[in-house]
């Protein structure tokens, strides 16, 4: 294990770009150890002034998708434009199984060896809360130390695609051909955070049945956010094998970025985040130190029991719960 550097010197390499103190920065970020919260909180003071710069994208889709075929192809596209790259990934799945699938570096095989690219798995230890705060934290280091683009990758299952949503500029959505009542599979809720939708795989025989998919699609948005709306998701085709198509993705994702600049939007957008990831925090420091505390752990099962019995009322549960806690208890309670 190498020395434990101080804040100054985790500052000074970050900002130089060192890929090898970036790597530490990030696992010190990523830890759950209160003196490494401690070190870490101090080095993401020094550096914030310089972070906010990069253009911050998420992109979803479901395992299959092509998703890390897209990101390498996309992510290389933009170094040999002169951009830096950074792939993040939120997979809440990897704290249950300790294996990260998603950003590992072997998906990814241009980017991984790429200098002007850094591709960083998604942390596995924690809750998706966890998982968010550390990526959060990350993005800060990555611009810091000049990547100029941002990609967060998630996997397209509950919560995570929210939790991205809620750290990024933009978020595309990658989907495959689909039509009519197929249609209907795609999560509405996952439609509604998209602000980029592309159809991926629109290459060799599935080209046409991708731009017919893409066109339903379109129709199908123009309804759902009226006439009156300020952005409708712009529908279309791309293949991340091939490439084609990915320089209009990300026009279009860029013109997305640069409406909400123009009308302050992105200013009030990132404001909003970062008030709504201190009450994330708020949220998940309590609970974590309720769970914790010895008073609660002692009538925790008890008090489930009865509950689950029909024995007593969750309200009256859970002013006991607090009460333990040395919290007041709930009206009624
Ligand atoms: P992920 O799970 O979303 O990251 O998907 P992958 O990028 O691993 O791709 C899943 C499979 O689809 C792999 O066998 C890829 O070779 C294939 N694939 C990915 N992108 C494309 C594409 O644009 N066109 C075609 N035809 N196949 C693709």
């Amino acid at each position: 294990m190498a020395r434990v550097l101080d804040v100054a010197e985790y500052t000074r390499g970050v900002l130089a770009g060192d890929r090898a103190v970036l790597a530490r920065a990030i696992t010190l970020v990523e830890s759950q150890r209160s003196d490494h919260r401690e070190l870490a909180q101090r080095l993401l003071v020094d550096l914030l002034p310089r972070a906010g710069g990069a253009v911050r994208v998420g992109i979803t889709g479901v395992p299959g998708v092509g998703k890390s075929t897209f990101i390498d192809q996309l992510g290389t596209q933009l170094t040999t434009a002169g951009h830096r790259v950074a792939v993040l990934a939120v997979d809440p799945s990897s704290t249950r199984t300790g294996g990260s699938i998603l950003g590992d570096k072997t998906r990814m095989a241009r980017l991984a060896v790429d200098p002007a690219a850094f591709v960083r798995p998604s942390p596995t230890s924690g809750t998706l809360g966890g998982v968010a705060r550390a990526t959060r934290e990350t993005i800060v280091l990555m611009e810091a130390a000049g990547y100029d683009v941002v990609l967060v990758e998630t996997v397209g299952v509950g919560q995570s695609e929210v939790t991205v949503a809620e750290m990024v500029d933009s978020f595309l959505f990658l989907t495959l051909a689909r039509t009519g009542d197929q249609l209907q599979g795609i999560k509405k809720g996952v439609l509604e955070l998209a602000d980029v939708i592309a159809v991926n795989k629109a290459d060799g025989d599935h080209e046409r049945e991708a731009r017919a998919a893409a066109r339903e699609l379109s129709g199908a948005l123009r309804m759902l956010y009226g006439p009156d709306a300020a952005w409708t998701p712009p529908v279309l085709t791309c293949s991340g094998l091939t490439g084609a198509g990915l320089d209009t993705v990300w026009q279009q994702l860029e013109r997305h970025r640069r409406q909400q600049v123009e009308t302050g939007e992105l200013e009030r957008r990132r404001g909003r985040q970062q008030v709504e990831w201190t009450w994330a925090m708020v949220r998940d420091q309590l609970l974590d130190r309720l769970a914790a505390d010895p008073a609660v752990r002692e009538i925790v099962d008890d008090v489930e029991r009865e509950v689950r019995e029909g024995r007593s009322t969750p309200t009256l549960a859970a002013g006991r719960i607090l009460r333990a806690f040395g919290a007041e208890p709930p009206r009624g309670g």
